[in-house]
């Protein structure tokens, strides 16, 4: 067991990065182990034979461990195996392989050089003038493409977001001009890193998965490429991606999955250097926070190291713009404190955030982790907010109503929401976490749990379809009115269903799809998420982007009807086209009446209908709000 091994991250060590550079000349690999006697690479000629040559490596002072081939090697293949306790290991791609095989069994010598589109060079991360004006939209790579209604020919495949003009056959825009459309300034790809549960092999048969199982973290998935087999296809496609979703003025987001390994022994973060990588029990068996059977050492220096190169390597080579961290709560502080200030140095407008939590208790403690109450803690790395999620619709672990499905006593939890559940007011409505509003993650809904359409379903079991719609716009409206940074579930503004199935990690395409057909069904539904991101977008009063601003701004008047949010942002001359505006949200069947400051307003949104334009004008003080609905005015 290493995990008191004091390793020092110094400047001058090699890179775990740089662990097969390529040259035409020669080809050189470096790997780290301290507890290694002996380290060696087998080299192939291609992806399957047996046969190999078989290359020593030499240990540095700092364990590091060296081997330098002469010769072009390129399309030749590699393992690393190491000899400990009288036994060698099994052979594995190297912990940073940058390109892999089939199934990423073993890791290729390629020029990086060749993987890069046309115009490559060229590429640029959108403009963002605004780093608060942030809407994130979360989809898996089939979801958004494999319906015969997507109009997309490269279903599944990274190629299907370099897509142009595709239309559903009614001829409303689908795939990337779908997202230009709707507004959205980010992409969030459910892992597109090389993970195990999808045989590459048998891509024609059906094959679903989430992909939270990593095996190659540096390496694209091979299943979202035209050609698993070829290991420079994977690349270039993810870039072409990344490309394209660029060239539409959207950002693209990863879903990083650091926190366990697809297996133990079957990756190579678990073969090259036995136990180091992961947290073990007393007894000696594997830690297991994640609940898939391990838990990584964020805290043990070479795994954070390897986190920190693997974010900045993605940023570099690939240009992907922000990382969700998939249970982040397993990770310590300072190794996420560590990332942000490693991504500082590409690009600060580069996002930060995740899962505020794990699903068991990690082998670490509590209070050094980057769980979401510790939030203030990292600056600039976000949390989702299950606060807001549970007020608006309630929590995932029950049918219970939430405050836009009329439980009136989730009011103030939603209240903590709109404010970014920062020191709000004396923590008037909760102790904040966040230090910051753009570090709540503002959502209902995303790949785990029920949809939106289903989890109104589960609760308002007496409720008509009309009254439901209403619901779910009202509940999104709290995500895009909210002072924290938007999420939206990609084929929620699509009335998607999973038909009430709650886990469809590996579920048909047929319960996972994004039905590209309800764009014309359930138009209204999707012109209402449309606008509301619009006028979220246009209005800097709801992303003030600070905490100090927030208090300043932010007012919640007094009612005496429990169902009713009065959320006012006022006095903003010099930071919003409006003087003020304010949300009232109707979370119940009974129309609600209310007093506001006189003044002449623009009705942005009423009765279930928004539009960012204006829907007429109004005066006075004494408004209605319809039935599980919002209002919007902006004051002039
Ligand atoms: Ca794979």
């Amino acid at each position: 067991m290493l995990t008191a091994l004091a390793v020092t991250a110094c400047t001058r060590q090699p890179r775990l990065e740089d662990e097969c550079l390529y040259g035409h000349k020669a080809t050189s690999f470096t790997f780290w182990s301290p507890v290694a006697e002996q380290m060696e690479v087998c080299l192939y000629p291609d992806a399957t034979s047996t046969e190999h040559e078989t290359i020593a490596l030499k240990k540095d002072k700092q364990n590091f461990w060296h081997a330098y081939i002469n010769g072009d090697q390129a399309s030749k293949y590699y393992t690393v195996r190491s000899y400990q306790n009288g036994t060698w290991s099994e052979e594995a791609p190297g912990i940073f392989a940058k390109a892999v095989s089939v199934n990423g069994a073993r890791a290729a010598i390629i020029n990086m050089a060749q993987t890069n589109p046309e115009g490559w060079t060229a590429d640029q991360r959108p403009a963002m003038p605004d780093m608060t004006d942030i809407v994130v939209y979360e989809t898996h790579m089939r979801d958004f493409t494999m319906s015969n209604y997507s109009g997309i020919t490269n279903k599944g495949k990274f190629l299907a977001l370099t897509e142009e003009g595709t239309t559903t056959p009614e001829g409303f825009a689908s795939g990337i001009d779908h997202l230009k459309e709707l507004g959205i300034t980010h992409l969030q790809i459910l892992p597109m890193f090389d993970y195990g549960s999808i045989d590459e092999t048998t891509l024609d048969k059906r094959n679903y998965n989430w992909g939270y199982d990593p095996v190659n973290y540096n390496a694209p998935e091979g299943g979202y490429s035209t050609d698993p087999y070829d290991p420079t296809c994977r690349i270039r496609e993810a870039k072409q991606m990344i490309q394209a979703l660029h060239k539409a003025g959207i950002r693209v987001v990863m879903d990083v999955v650091y926190n366990h390994t697809y297996n133990v022994m079957g990756c190579s973060l678990g073969r090259v250097v036995p136990e180091y990588f992961y947290r073990m029990n007393e007894d000696g068996t594997y830690a297991n926070g994640s609940g898939c059977g391990n838990e990584t050492a964020s805290d043990h220096a070479m795994m954070r190291r390897f986190m920190v190169e693997s974010v900045c390597y993605w940023a570099k080579e690939y240009h992907v713009d922000g990382f969700r961290f998939d249970l982040m709560g397993i990770h310590d502080q300072e190794t996420m404190r560590q990332i942000r200030a490693a991504l500082d140095e590409i690009d600060p407008t580069i996002l930060t955030y995740g899962e505020g939590w794990a699903a068991m208790a990690p082998a670490y403690p509590y209070e050094e982790l980057a769980m979401k109450q510790w939030t203030y803690k990292m600056p600039r790395v976000g949390a989702f907010s299950d606060d807001i999620r549970n007020a608006l619709i309630g929590s995932p672990f029950d049918h219970e109503r939430g405050f836009a499905s009329g439980n009136s006593r989730c009011r103030q939890a939603v209240c903590f929401g709109l404010t970014g559940a920062i020191n709000y007011n004396d923590n008037q409505f909760g102790e904040g976490w966040a230090g910051e509003p753009m570090q709540h993650v503002s959502y209902i809904t995303c790949h785990d749990n029920y949809c939106l359409r289903d989890r109104i379903d589960a609760s308002a079991t007496t409720e008509t379809e009309d009254t439901k719609h209403r619901m779910n716009k009202l509940a999104q409206t709290g995500v895009l009115v909210s002072q924290g940074m938007t999420f939206i579930y990609g084929g929620e503004e699509l009335f998607r269903t999973k038909l009430g199935i709650d886990n469809s990690y590996q579920s048909p395409d047929s319960i996972n799809i994004i039905p590209w057909e309800n764009k014309k069904t359930y138009h209204d539904l999707y012109t209402y998420y449309r606008q509301m991101i619009g006028i979220r977008r246009a209005h800097k009063g709801f992303h003030l982007g600070s905490a100090e601003l927030v208090n300043e701004h932010v007012e919640f008047i007094e009612t005496d009807n429990e169902s009713l949010i009065i959320y006012r942002i006022k006095d903003l001359e010099g930071i919003d086209s409006a003087k003020s505006l304010i949300v009232l949200m109707n979370g119940s069947a009974e129309v609600a009446e209310a007093e506001i400051p006189a003044g002449n307003y623009t009705i942005l949104a009423k009765d279930a209908q928004a539009n960012a334009k204006g829907m007429g004008t109004m005066e006075g003080n004494n408004v209605t709000v319809e039935p599980y609905s919002a209002l919007i005015l902006e004051e002039h």
